[in-house]
């Protein structure tokens, strides 16, 4: 990463970084409660693409509800306790009541109470579902003219974007601003269900196998090889919103996430406004997430330090060897935030590793 230089605007009171060398001239602000803000014009279009990044995924996932970090990005389009809602107050008690209910289910294992208590979340879930208005989040989105909204969750990131008219930055703001701070967790099991066909369907797909397999064979001892995004069946089929709202609570907060917006818009104007709206709330730092970057390097040394089979071809050339390890730890370093990329060139060196020796 090339060195950040200071600069402080004249004309505006929050001071921003800017990468020496980058073309684009992204202002990169931190606001007082750690939020990151990444701002990049480009006036081609007055359109505006907006991406709000958590650094979260599904190495975080608790360990008894792997697939969590997937499925919660599926509810954050769910709404809020202002909307997605007609009546909250009245709303509020059948979602509670749904909540406890997946706490019995999921320590349950005779299959006839397991019945039992999922029909009742079923008869709740119909009564709670009355109350809320289905894709709200979307509506809004589109009533301000914005598009393409999505998102994805990978092992250390979710991400959530947007495409809005360039006019309508504060609006965006107040509805992404309810959204990370009041989510609510509504239509849970109808959604579960939507999220266990995509488990179904990666079930045919080779390389998502093969993926699984390489990273739970390099680091069995680590959630990079324990976890899949999409999560194990049994979890998947034992959820738990308790878990999901401890979840939210400690990783969705200001310091863990970054708002990146590149098209036409008045830098100085649009950090005010993302101020006004993602500024106050949640202060709490969280204590010390540990880096992707570290974590990635240490399996990866460890593996092929400790588990790694050396090839006969280096025996007795240790220089070779120590070239090879350092072109190993020169790729996880370089690569540390693709991770399907360094496995990809990891594997090419451990196949090549034959070669390399000669
Ligand atoms: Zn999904």
């Amino acid at each position: 990463m090339a060195v950040a230089v200071f600069a402080l605007s004249s004309c505006s009171e929050y001071s921003y970084e800017k990468v020496s060398g980058d073309p684009l001239g992204t202002r990169i602000y931190t606001l007082d409660n750690g939020l990151k803000v990444y701002l990049s014009v480009n006036k081609e279009q007055p359109r505006i693409q907006t991406i709000i990044s958590v650094r979260v995924g599904a190495k975080h996932d608790p360990a008894e509800t792997t697939g969590l970090a997937h499925y919660f990005e599926h509810l954050m389009f769910k709404g809020t306790d202002k909307f997605g809602t007609s009546d909250y107050a009245a709303e509020k008690p059948l979602l509670d009541q749904i909540e406890a209910l997946f706490e019995q289910y999921r320590v349950t294992t005779d299959e006839r109470q397991r019945k039992a208590i999922y029909a009742q979340i079923d008869e709740l879930s119909q009564q709670a579902s009355k109350l809320s208005i289905p894709n709200e989040y979307d509506k809004l989105i589109q009533s301000i003219g914005g598009d393409g909204c999505n998102a994805w969750t990978s092992y250390d990131e979710t991400s959530y974007m947007s495409e809005i008219p360039s006019n309508q930055v504060e609006n965006w703001a107040k509805i992404e601003s309810e959204r990370f701070k009041n989510a609510v967790i509504r239509g849970f099991h109808t959604e579960l269900e939507t999220v266990y066909e995509e488990y179904n369907m990666s079930l045919t797909r080779d390389n998502s196998k093969v993926i699984e397999k390489f990273l739970g064979l390099m680091m069995p001892n680590h959630p990079y090889g324990q976890h899949t995004v999409l999560g194990k069946q049994e979890h998947l089929k034992n959820p738990s919103i308790t878990n999901i709202k401890n979840y939210y609570k400690t990783y969705d907060v200001p310091n863990n996430m970054a708002i990146c917006m590149a098209g036409d818009f008045t830098p100085d104007e649009a950090i005010a406004i993302i101020e006004k709206y993602f500024g106050k709330g949640n202060n709490d730092a969280i204590k010390s997430l540990d880096g992707f970057s570290n974590d990635f390097v240490n399996a990866i040394t460890d593996y092929v330090n400790n588990e790694w089979v050396v090839p006969d071809d280096f025996v007795g050339r240790d220089d070779a060897l120590a070239q090879f390890k350092k072109k190993v730890k020169d790729i996880t370093d370089a690569r540390v935030n693709k991770i399907g990329t360094a496995i990809h060139d990891l594997g090419v060196q451990l196949q090549n590793a034959k070669n390399l020796a000669k």
